[in-house]
C-alpha cells in the first residue's frame, strides 16, 4: 500500500511536481475472501480491510515524516520552491489525508497460503488440502507478502511446481 502525497486538484499545472510516496511493505492488516456459494462461478466477497490495523496508520504517518524531512531537507533547497502536501496538514488532519490518499499497491497474495496450520490451503507440495490431483501455483500460496515486487516470486512459485511435476 502507498500513499499518494499530493492530490491531482493541489498541483500546480505550469510547473514541475515531485512526489515521494512512503509504501508499506509489510501490512499488519488482515483482508479475506469469502465464497458466497458452492457455485465456482459466483465472484466470492473480497474484503481489503486496508488501515483496519492502526499500525499500519502509524507507519505511514512515520513515513510521511520522513519523506517530508527528506523534501524539505537543505541538499534539496535549491531545487524545491515549495511543499505542496502534506505542508499544513497534521495530527488527525494528516491521518485523513493519508486515508483518502492511501491505496493498493497491486500486490494481493497470501489468501491460499502454504502452511501446516488450520488456516493452511497447500501444503509444501503445493497440494491442495482435501482436495485430490489439485495444486496451486501463484502469489496466493505465498506464507506471508514478499517485501519486494510479487511478481518474480511467482515466476519461482510457477518454476518449482514445474519442478515437482517433472520429478
Ligand atoms: C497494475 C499492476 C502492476 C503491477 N506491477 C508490478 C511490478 O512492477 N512488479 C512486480 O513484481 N509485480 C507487479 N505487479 C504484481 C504482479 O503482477 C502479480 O503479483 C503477479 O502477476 C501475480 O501472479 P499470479 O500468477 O499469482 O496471478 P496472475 O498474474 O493474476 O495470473 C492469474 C491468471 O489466471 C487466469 N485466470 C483467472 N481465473 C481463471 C479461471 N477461472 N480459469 C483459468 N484461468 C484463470 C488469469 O487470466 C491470469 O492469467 C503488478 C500488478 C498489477 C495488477
Amino acid at each position: 500500500m502507498w500513499s499518494a502525497a499530493g492530490r491531482a486538484s493541489a498541483f500546480d499545472p505550469f510547473g514541475i511536481v515531485a512526489g515521494i510516496s512512503p509504501a508499506l511493505v509489510r501490512p499488519e492488516s488482515r483482508g479475506f475472501l469469502r465464497l458466497k456459494s458452492a457455485d465456482p462461478h459466483e465472484a466470492p466477497e473480497i474484503h481489503a480491510n486496508m488501515l483496519s490495523d492502526p499500525r499500519d496508520l502509524a507507519a505511514l504517518r512515520r513515513g510521511m515524516e520522513i519523506t517530508r524531512d527528506l523534501g524539505n531537507a537543505e541538499a534539496m533547497k535549491p531545487f524545491v520552491k515549495r511543499e505542496i502536501l502534506p505542508g499544513r496538514f497534521a495530527g488527525e488532519a494528516l491521518d485523513n489525508l493519508i486515508r483518502d490518499g492511501a491505496m493498493s499497491m497491486h500486490h494481493p497474495t497470501c489468501t491460499a497460503r502454504m502452511g501446516r496450520d488450520d488456516l493452511s490451503v497447500v501444503d509444501a507440495g503445493l497440494k491442495v488440502y482435501g482436495v485430490r490431483n489439485l495444486r496451486i501455483a501463484d502469489g496466493s500460496i505465498m506464507p506471508s507478502i514478499t517485501t519486494g515486487n510479487t511478481q518474480a516470486p511467482c515466476v519461482i512459485i510457477g518454476e518449482r511446481m514445474a519442478e515437482i511435476l517433472r520429478a
